[in-house]
């Protein structure tokens, strides 16, 4: 099979000819139709966050596939079914974290195209446990953006704790933070869109959000927004920029009592934020981190693609420009989610 392979950190992804993997006993094997490609996998190849990925690495966690072999002990998928696998590719299910329902922060857990290859090749080794069951008709390219960028998303705003009319910050609209926008509106919330690029906050406001702020124009967006001001800071702020800055101006958009969801990682020495003790104490601000999501969270981030709540905006390209995708989102010229065609 073709697969796209990292052997050093930094180094452009080569797609090479490998041995097609085979199912060993529990697993199933899908062969790939689509693979978004998500910042992550840029921190998976340049190796800019603890711990490292695990070289060499085909990575990729937005994949969409069909059932291709199926390992024994398997029961319940058939041959053509059409599944998404997403970043959560087990977890142990034994510990007191799984037991709690927090499987994706699950110490044991293994990362689809981190720690085990992921979905830029034409076929890729899943845990069906984990894997998430599609529709037969839905189209595998819009929907493949839903399996981390939608997941994380949700759940980050549930986390947020955020109700219906409240108001929520979008800090960052790239692939997460475009489908943020709209599991927002979803949710009934209101949405306050933060980014450094005018293309991707007008996407917001087609998305619905009703407020836009350039964090360029911005040493404190709630001085700059007479918007903001009248909101008088938002209820929830999640976070899926990939500057430090972004971090830190969070504080100031939250009012009292308000909570600040950390999604975006931007690694390497961006990992490092300077924030003030007093804001967060005098607001008592609640600051939490969001990773990805459990199958339960999957389960309505994909329920929300199936039926056209939310919809990817997406830019289709072929498998070999998978490079040149990884640096649009370096260089942060990717509108919404690229996602690469691999098989049909
Ligand atoms: P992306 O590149 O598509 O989007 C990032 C967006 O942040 C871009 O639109 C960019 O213009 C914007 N941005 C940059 N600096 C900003 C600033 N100072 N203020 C406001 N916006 C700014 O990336 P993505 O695929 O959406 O991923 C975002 C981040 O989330 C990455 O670090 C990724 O690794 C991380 N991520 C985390 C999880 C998780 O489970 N927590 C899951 C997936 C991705
Ligand atoms: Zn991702
Ligand atoms: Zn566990």
């Amino acid at each position: 099979m073709r697969a796209a392979i990292a052997r050093h950190y930094g180094q452009p992804l080569q797609i090479e000819d490998v041995p097609t993997p085979k199912p060993t006993r529990g697993e199933v094997l899908v062969e790939v139709i689509a693979c978004g490609v998500c910042h992550s996998d840029v921190h998976a190849v340049d190796g800019d966050w603890i711990p490292q990925s695990t070289l060499p690495l085909i990575p990729g966690h937005e994949v969409v596939g069909r059932i291709a072999d199926i390992g024994n002990d398997v029961i319940g998928f058939e041959h053509g079914d059409l599944v998404g696998i997403p970043w959560l590719y087990s977890a142990c299910g034994e510990c007191s974290v799984c037991i709690a329902g927090m499987e994706s922060i699950c110490p044991s857990a293994e990362a689809t195209g981190y720690t085990r290859p992921g979905g830029f090749a034409e076929f890729v080794v899943a845990d069906p446990r984990f894997v998430a069951r599609l529709p037969l008709g839905c189209d595998p390219i819009s929907m493949a953006p839903i399996l981390c960028a939608g997941v994380t998303s949700y759940r980050a705003l549930r986390r947020s704790g955020a109700q219906s009319g409240e108001w929520v910050a979008i800090i960052g609209i790239g692939g997460l933070g475009h489908l943020a926008v709209q599991y927002a509106r979803s949710m009934g919330l209101r949405v306050a869109a933060i980014d450094v690029d005018a293309a991707k906050l007008d996407l917001a406001l087609r998305l619905g959000a009703e407020v836009a702020i350039d964090a360029r124009d911005a040493r404190d967006a709630a001085e700059v927004s007479p918007a903001f001001r009248s909101i008088g800071g938002v209820h929830a702020a999640i976070i899926t920029a990939t500057s430090r800055a972004a971090f830190e101006s969070a504080p100031a958009l939250v009012r009292p009592g308000g909570t600040i969801v950390y999604v975006g990682m931007p690694g390497g020495a961006g990992d490092i934020i300077n924030t003030s003790v007093a804001a967060i104490v005098g607001g008592e601000l609640n600051v939490r981190g969001s990773s990805v999501g459990t199958r339960d969270d999957l389960g309505a981030a994909v329920a929300c693609a199936v039926d056209a709540t939310v919809r990817s905006e997406v830019t289709e390209v072929p498998f070999d420009q998978v490079n040149e995708a990884l640096d649009g989102l370096r260089q942060a010229t990717t509108v919404g989610r690229t996602v690469l065609r691999i098989g049909h």
